[in-house]
């Protein structure tokens, strides 16, 4: 067949879009996608060489970049407002580690275990020490953009550690709040007292923690005929380099940044010493408050795994969680102001919206349950000030 035999002749010379094949062959892009794929598989077209013997799209990231799929799949990235690179380069080092080309992940789940399981295993033995969520996050995300059916539970390619399992209830109620400033006061130091509270109250994103505290602008609130402040950040988040206003309403937090000075680090230890000082002051804390027991190990999946393993992160899912009860379970409004997408907010908290029913037209301060809960659900976010700031009707 003649498409056949340009199709060889140009694959050989040097690799080609599929767009750049379509059009030279006048074929459609999957008819030219499917010829490739068939001569790529009986050896008609030998992927070139660099001189040292890797493949072309090894020899860089920027090369990787320029497979068809890897292309696609960044299309699909943006789209659901991800940063490509976070995904990307992860997956490039697995394909190349394995000399794997990203498309024949495609041919069945089995085929990219075994794959999957190959590059866990060089990289364990070169850097015993790092993890691996990056790659288990975007080796998932790409298989799934492939098409492949994989269950939260899959044991190869399980969902993010913290989507699914028993995380729900991962979380801490309103008074181990208060017990947690408490707690970080004695056995850190205010500053440590602040970093917990700030986090708690904004789910702002590690990295900003450990910078100077971002600009707070005071603002006000009339509830039942009292003035009462909150304090508004402005923050960017790294991870999509996306604005958020966040706020605080606990009083505590509030005077808290209000006393701290303009351009005041919120830690002043080094970044790396105040992560791992702050980490050990969390798992500290969960011990004593009974979250965590030195008796049990718990596996991926179950609520310790997330204190012991991602102490940071359980704080950020503690808060994203009182946000929707201070805002009467609206996801849509907590996305706003930081989470990826309203969703994933309720993928991570699926049992949430049974209990939204059950919390329906409570507030801690307009309509106050008969039962006193450890955790106050409210109808809306001014409510949750005056109920914070000690109004009472
Ligand atoms: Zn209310």
């Amino acid at each position: 067949m003649r498409i056949m035999r340009n199709l060889t002749e140009m694959e050989n010379l040097r690799p080609r879009t599929l767009q750049e094949l379509s059009e030279r062959l006048g074929v459609s892009k999957f008819t030219a996608c499917k010829y490739r794929k068939i001569l790529r598989d009986v050896g008609t077209i030998i992927p070139p060489k660099l001189e040292d013997g890797t493949k072309w799209y090894f020899a860089s990231p920027e090369n990787f970049r320029q497979l068809d799929i890897v292309k696609d799949f960044i299309i699909q990235l943006k789209f659901d407002k991800l940063l490509p690179t976070t995904s990307i380069s992860p997956l490039y080092q697995i394909c190349k580690e394995t000399d794997t080309h990203p498309e024949d992940l495609k041919d069945s789940i089995r085929k990219a275990e075994i794959v999957y399981a190959k590059f866990v295993e060089s990289w364990k033995a070169k850097y015993p020490d790092k993890l691996l969520i990056k790659h288990d996050k975007a080796i998932r995300k790409f298989l799934l953009f492939l098409g492949h059916s994989i269950t939260n539970s899959h044991k190869t390619f399980y969902a993010d550690n913290s989507v699914g399992g028993d995380y729900a209830n991962t979380r801490l109620s309103d008074q181990e709040f208060q017990s947690g400033l408490e707690f970080m006061e004695k056995e850190g130091g205010i500053e440590y007292k602040n970093l917990f509270g700030i986090h708690h109250e904004t789910f702002v994103r590690p990295i900003t923690l450990f910078k100077v505290l971002p600009k707070v602008e005071m603002q006000f609130l009339e509830v039942a005929g009292k003035t009462l402040e909150y304090a508004q950040l402005s923050v960017v988040e790294s991870k999509q380099g996306v604005r958020y206003d966040k706020l605080i309403l606990h009083p505590k937090v509030v005077d808290m940044v209000f006393d701290m000075k303009a351009n005041q680090m919120i830690v002043s230890d080094k970044k790396e010493i105040a992560e791992k000082k702050y980490a050990n002051l969390l798992r500290a804390f969960y011990h004593e408050i009974g979250k965590l027991s030195t008796e049990i190990t718990s596996k991926r999946g179950e609520e310790g795994w997330l204190y012991q393993n991602r102490p940071l992160y359980t704080i950020r899912h503690s808060s994203a969680h009182m946000w929707m009860r201070r805002t009467n379970y609206n996801a849509d409004l907590v996305a706003s102001m930081g989470w990826e997408d309203s969703k994933t907010l309720l993928k991570f908290y699926s049992r949430v919206s049974t209990k939204s029913i059950m919390s329906a037209g409570v507030c801690q301060y307009c309509r106050p349950p008969i039962r006193v809960s450890p955790e106050f659900s409210f109808c809306s976010a001014s409510h949750a000030v005056a109920y914070l700031n000690g109004l009472r009707i």
